[in-house]
């Protein structure tokens, strides 16, 4: 589809540098290009350019000006994706970082009203102060942009009590492939009219429009006592079973983590932390109601296999347990060059099995697979280590990546919870459709593509798209909080 000829390109080059100025584009061989040329996974492409506008009517014509040069164009917003979906091999990055306002915060409505790079933890410093907060956590929030983390239809910490970004999106502005700008929903609590067209670019991975603006739904922090527990187990099983018997017993826990024996002594090692080892453990946040007290969850974790419950005493013990989950990655960073972040989700009822078949995966290729993630939605994370200047090693972490999403397929979960398809995901997300019952569905998916982006500029490659090949990560770069 590309007008590839270098005067093409030159052209479009010298264009985006009138609008934008000279100082906001990036070219090969400039300081900070090579930053744009990866993911947080180490998934490369180079670009031909990084354009960085100031405001929305300078998306609109790069938007144009990629169109009329049949150009890739690729939103970026900190370019924290794990699964290659913030690459571009000859397009133009579309750097959003200028647009960082929050433009309103109405606390009758309960709408966050911001522009899209705004980063999740600086929205919800804001929000702090005025008695409210916007639930959606993904581990990256320190870093994860408004615009990044709808396209990614993250997930977090708190999505087992509050759901994913979609649960809080009302309504969009976005750019489309034309260059025209229009608005998606409303920003209000109830909506019929039409098809929900802000929805479906939630977790869209910017193949379908460029978000500018979002509307946000927000609600008042809760007053309620928020309990901090560390349920230690001297088998995966019990943890597994426990996760069930909470279930069982309709708690609704705000957060509820799994952390193995690796991830444990990984902390005490490399964070300084003071969190006890034991084979694994749940982290569990639980807010106070009717019945349900430290004592109520500590007895029923107890009774379900755990063999010691601590109830956090501080919030700075607290702070150090999750700190011990929330920095997970560092310490898979200590522990191996390079890791394969899986990010499959199983129905609850078959998370018990699902880590005994993680356990059974590492011991059969002989590959350490430490494993953290939120399992209160089935969601948990192994990691696989592999050495990239190993090719032997590195076949051997895609054989058992490939395993893990063909294990999802089979017991009724998805290829991917949180992190999207990218470019990491597409074979296998066409397996699930078509095991699924969706032989239908990616034709469909497609038609949709074609509607809004229908000469394929928005993201190429990825997702849906026919031309679609997998890119290989070469490297971690995981940044200095993380995990999953
Ligand atoms: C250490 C670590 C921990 C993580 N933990 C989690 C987690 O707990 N849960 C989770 O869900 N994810 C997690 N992630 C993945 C990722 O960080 C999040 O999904 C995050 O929300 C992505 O935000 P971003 O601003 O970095 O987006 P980017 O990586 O910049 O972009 C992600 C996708 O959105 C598109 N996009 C970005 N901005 C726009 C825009 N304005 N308009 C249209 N498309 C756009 C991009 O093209 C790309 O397809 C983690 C990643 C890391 C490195």
């Amino acid at each position: 589809m590309r007008k590839n000829s270098q005067n093409n390109r030159a052209n479009l080059i010298s264009k985006v540098k009138q609008l934008v100025g000279t100082e906001n584009v990036l070219l090969a061989g400039a300081e900070k290009f090579e930053e744009y040329c990866k993911d947080m996974a180490g998934y490369e492409a180079i670009p031909l350019m990084v354009a960085q506008p100031q405001n929305e009517q300078q998306v609109a014509v790069i938007v144009k000006l990629a169109s009329q040069h049949l150009t890739p164009i690729v939103a970026r917003g900190a370019g924290s994706s794990l699964v290659g979906a913030v690459v571009s091999a000859g397009g133009i990055i579309l750097d959003m970082q200028r647009l960082n306002k929050i433009i309103k915060v109405d606390t009758v409505n309960w709408v966050a009203h911001v522009q899209c790079n705004v980063v999740l933890d600086d929205l919800n410093d804001v929000l702090d102060k005025l008695g409210f907060f916007f639930p959606p956590d993904p581990a990256s929030s320190f870093i994860a942009t408004v615009g990044g983390a709808i396209n990614t239809g993250a997930g977090g910490f708190r999505s087992v009590k509050y759901g994913t970004m979609r649960d809080w999106v009302l309504a969009l502005r976005v750019v489309l492939s034309n260059g025209s700008i229009v608005n998606l929903g409303e920003p209000l609590l109830k909506n019929r009219a039409g098809y929900n067209l802000s929805h479906l670019l939630v977790g869209s991975e910017g193949t379908l429009g460029i978000v500018v603006e979002a509307w946000l739904r927000i609600i008042p922090k809760p007053n309620t006592k928020v309990h901090h527990l560390l349920a230690l187990f001297s088998s995966w099983e019990d943890a597994g079973k426990a996760i069930r018997k909470i279930r069982a017993q309709k708690m609704i826990p705000r957060l509820l983590e799994f952390m193995d024996r690796e991830a444990l002594t990984g902390a005490r090692r490399e964070l300084n932390s003071k969190i006890p080892v034991a084979e694994c453990a749940l982290l569990i946040d639980v807010e106070e109601t009717e019945g349900t007290d430290a004592k109520s969850i500590s007895n029923l974790l107890l009774a379900s296999g755990s063999s010691k419950v601590i109830v956090a005493r501080s919030t700075a013990q607290a702070e150090d347990f999750l700190r011990a989950r929330a920095l997970f990655r560092l310490v898979v960073n200590s522990l191996s060059p390079n890791a394969l972040t899986e990010d499959v989700v199983v129905p609850i009822d078959r998370l018990v099995e699902y880590l005994t078949f993680l356990k059974e995966l590492s011991s059969k290729y002989s590959v350490k697979i430490p494993v953290a993630g939120h399992a209160g939605d089935g969601n948990v994370h192994p990691h696989i280590l592999y050495d990239a200047n190993d090719p032997a090693s590195k076949k051997r972490a895609e054989r058992i990546f490939e395993e893990i999403c063909r294990y999802a397929i089979k017991v009724g979960g998805s290829v991917t919870g949180e992190h999207g398809v990218g470019a990491q995901k597409i074979r296998y997300f066409r397996e699930q459709l078509a095991q699924h019952g969706g032989e239908e569905v990616l034709p469909l998916m497609r038609k949709i593509k074609q509607v809004f982006d229908p000469k394929g500029i928005l993201n190429p490659g990825k997702y849906v798209d026919r031309e679609a090949r997998s890119l290989s990560p070469v490297g971690s770069t995981a940044p200095h909080r993380s995990t999953s």
